[in-house]
């Protein structure tokens, strides 16, 4: 543990319970909102682009890519650069 100024500062094992409230929920009823246009939908409502290693969820309102997940032999890849959140 260090001091950053006022703030302390932790490794992220400190951040892990927090973590574990935001992960553990239903993905499908969970609010994402587009980086791009600044809509807001369910995960379940996006559009759909299955590949045969993952899938890219696309944003109903202006077909930005919000969500990419890739299953590969190294692990469980989620990219979400074009969304601003994911809200539970
Ligand atoms: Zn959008």
């Amino acid at each position: 543990m260090t001091e950053n100024g006022s703030a302390r500062v932790l490794d992220g094992n400190a951040a892990a319970g927090l973590l574990q409230q935001l992960f553990v929920f239903d993905i499908a009823t969970a609010q994402i909102q587009c980086g791009a246009c600044g809509s807001t939908a369910a995960v379940g409502s996006l559009h759909l682009y299955a590949a045969p290693m993952g899938a890219v969820l696309r944003c109903t309102h202006c077909d930005s890519i919000l969500m990419t997940a890739v299953h590969t032999p190294h692990g469980c890849w989620l990219e979400m650069t074009g969304a601003r959140y994911l809200r539970s």
